[in-house]
């Protein structure tokens, strides 16, 4: 028998305080998705058929951050969505100078409904001086989104995610043995394609993500992988991968580790990338997508200080309104659906809408459930940007690049409750 050792996750480790140079409100929190492609707020949504379509990505690169469009489409649905967020409007913001509300007070409602936005934030300098919600805006969703607007916007200032001729960055899954859909995105205008597979470490899949990198002039980047000899031989064998996506079983809505009784913890998939990387001296070449399991901004610290650039959410994300899906009311509170892209459900629309789909698989390797509702993912994504900020604060790291020298302790279960609020009833 071969042990290869242990595989330390989120919940075994703590971040290690470090003497910071900068307050936390200062920590520059910029990431890459690609060797080419550096974002404000290092968070990429997953590609999936709950998490990522247009309105997703349009809203992630508006902030900083980027969408990457899901593959349970046809080659046409997806292009079209890609096409969409290419001809979306990139900022957030529209300016409306003091002087013509004066002169015209109808000019606010008007504004909002071109913008098609349902609420206005009315600025005083740096101050937020109020907020205009049209009539039929839920207040609860869209008041909690301006007000996390212009938290970030005052706080981070993230840039919005913009290409060379300022439109909005968008990326694309795809499998590494369709390379027809491949070319129809790059033609859509997407900026990068990412491959969807479970198991990348495989010679067929390594053959066919070769011949993709060869065939696009996009960047790709190549996952899902676990081990340092799985990025070893991805790279060697697909040459001018732009980036990994790293982590094997640890998504929320995955049944892997169970079904087929293997994983690697996002947390270790990051560590073995970092360390395949150091060993071919790319480390700072070729950026790490932490993918799987990320619950807060304490994990995607952690993933990043282990050496990420990035991460990528799908449950965290999943009960925003951006996502796709229904708000379902059940006993008197709201959720949204949420599921793995292995799980009967999601695989079974795949083959209904892709009929060039390769089935790989029977088996189903994810579940299907709900998560709460959570608002805009402009609230995700503040909460998140915010608290990633603090937490390479105490890291002692004014950056992501500097996060990577901090440290990580190993806690044991105890010190995981110790660390937790404990022992006073909510
Ligand atoms: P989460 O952020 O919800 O914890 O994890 C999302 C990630 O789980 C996705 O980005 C993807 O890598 C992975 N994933 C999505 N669907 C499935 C599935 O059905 N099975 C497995 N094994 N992983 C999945």
């Amino acid at each position: 028998m071969k042990l290869a050792g242990e595989y330390l996750t989120f919940d075994d480790t703590v971040i290690v305080p470090g003497l910071s140079p900068v307050e936390p409100h200062e920590v520059d929190i910029t990431g890459m998705a690609t060797k080419g492609i550096h974002i404000s707020i290092p968070i990429l949504s997953s590609p999936m058929d709950t998490v990522t379509e247009d309105r997703m990505a349009i809203a992630l690169a508006r902030l900083g951050a980027v969408g990457v469009i899901h593959r349970n489409l046809s080659r046409e649905e997806q292009a079209s969505m890609v096409k969409r967020v290419k001809e979306a409007v990139p900022s957030p913001w529209m300016e409306v100078p003091r002087a013509s509300i004066r002169e015209d007070p109808g000019i606010l409602p008007m504004r909002m409904a071109e913008s098609g936005s349902r609420a206005l934030l009315l600025l005083d300098g740096p101050r937020l001086a109020g907020i205009l919600l049209d009539p039929s805006a839920d207040p609860g969703v869209w008041h909690g989104k301006a007000v996390w607007l212009w938290r970030l916007m005052t706080t981070i200032k993230p840039m919005p995610s913009l290409d060379s001729e300022g439109r909005l960055l968008v990326g694309a899954a795809v499998s590494p043995y369709d390379i027809e859909r491949a070319k129809a995105l790059e033609k859509a205008g997407a900026d990068f394609l990412v491959t969807d597979v479970a198991h990348l470490h495989n010679e067929n899949a390594l053959g066919m993500l070769s011949r993709l990198v060869k065939s696009v002039s996009i960047e790709v980047v190549a996952g899902n992988l676990g081990t340092r000899e799985g990025v070893l031989d991805t790279l060697t064998k697909a040459e001018g991968v732009a980036g990994l996506r790293m982590g094997i079983s640890s998504g929320s809505i995955c049944s892997t580790g169970e079904v087929a009784g293997a994983a690697v913890p996002t947390l270790t998939a990051v560590l073995n990338a970092r360390s395949a990387l150091e060993e071919l001296g790319l480390a700072d070449k070729i950026p790490v997508i932490a993918d799987g399991g990320i619950r807060n901004p304490g994990d995607a610290a952690k993933a990043i200080i282990a050496g990420a650039s990035s991460v990528m959410l799908g449950r965290f994300l999943a009960g925003t309104l951006e996502a796709p899906g229904p708000v379902i009311n059940v006993g008197g509170k709201r959720y949204k659906p949420y599921r793995g892209m292995a799980s009967r459900g999601a695989m079974e629309k795949r083959h209904a809408a892709d009929r060039y789909s390769r089935p790989s698989k029977a088996l189903e390797e994810g579940v299907e459930g709900l998560v709460e509702f959570t608002g805009s993912v402009v609230t995700r994504l503040g909460e998140m940007a915010l608290g990633l900020q603090a937490a390479l604060g105490y890291a002692g790291a004014p950056n992501i690049r500097r996060a990577w020298s901090a440290s990580l302790a190993r806690v044991t279960p105890q010190g995981r409750s110790e660390v937790k609020p404990h022992d006073v009833i909510f």
